[in-house]
């Protein structure tokens, strides 16, 4: 089952200081792995975990981080990628900016993450990658166009990768999370919240645990044939997107 803990693995969570990514760091440890987190501030991770000052928009920054985990735990086995930030605005006020920032971030940052640690994977002839996107990617959301796109992008990396290094013991999924818990959504309005509640089947928005053991599945050897896939965890909200 995918419980039972094999050998620990080096495992790279970014933005696993809150969120989202701070319940998928405490699953992996939960597991027994070796456990490294970025943040922005280089704190904040859950107790048991490296934390490393990165941010993904910047690829020296990136590197610094990932030599410190590597030296500390060994090549990174085990990838998610979950930093992501939203900047809503509807089409007709969104700047180039604000789009740009927006995709520099949620894709380029998990293209520039992927990118650094695929070599040790290839090597090994094992790998697991994880990308967090969203329903939103999927559904879409009205204010979010450079969300959506961003999201949308990652489904695209996790497919070429697929076929790029399905024959090397390296699979790479994504994890498409409806409403969770999270400062990400309590920033939203009472309302909207609401609204959105209503639309869920489940009712209800996730605890982030919830994705963490989704995620976790995907990293384990039990997913071992399951590469390319979209993995909804948004209580219904998305069915058949
Ligand atoms: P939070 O806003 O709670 O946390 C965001 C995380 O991303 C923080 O750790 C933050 O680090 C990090 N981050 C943001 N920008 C950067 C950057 N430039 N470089 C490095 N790290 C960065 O978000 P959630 O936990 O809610 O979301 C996590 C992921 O899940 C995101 O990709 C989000 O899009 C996705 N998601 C969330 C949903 C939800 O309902 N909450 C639904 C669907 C998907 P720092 O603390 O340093 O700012």
């Amino acid at each position: 089952m995918t419980d039972a803990i094999t050998e620990p693995r080096s495992v790279l969570i970014t933005g696993g200081n809150r969120g989202i990514g701070r319940s998928i760091a405490e699953e992996f440890l939960r597991r027994g792995d070796r456990v490294a987190v970025t943040s922005r501030s280089g704190q904040g991770g859950p107790e048991g975990a490296l934390t490393v000052a990165a941010d993904v928009t910047d690829g020296d920054s990136l590197d610094t981080a990932l030599k410190a985990v590597e030296e500390a735990h060994g090549p990174i086995e085990v990838l998610v990628a979950n930093a992501g930030i939203t900047d809503d605005q509807l089409l007709l006020r969104m700047s180039d900016d604000s789009f740009e920032k927006v995709l520099d971030t949620n894709l380029t940052g998990a293209f520039r993450t992927v990118k650094r640690v695929i070599k040790s994977m290839m090597r090994k002839k094992k790998g697991r990658i994880v990308l967090i996107s969203s329903v939103v990617g999927l559904y879409g959301s009205p204010g979010q166009v450079n969300y959506a796109a961003s999201k949308s992008g990652l489904i695209g990396i996790a497919r070429a990768l697929t076929r790029e290094l399905g024959s090397r013991g390296i699979t790479a999924n994504v994890v498409a999370p409806g409403y969770i818990d999270t400062e990400m959504t309590q920033a939203l309005p009472e309302d909207l919240q609401a609204t959105y509640r209503k639309a869920i089947p489940a009712g209800r928005f996730a605890d982030p645990a919830e994705v963490a053991k989704a995620v976790s599945f995907l990293a384990s050897d039990d997913a071992a044939y399951i590469s390319g896939a979209v993995i909804p965890v948004d209580g219904g909200l998305g069915m058949g997107h």
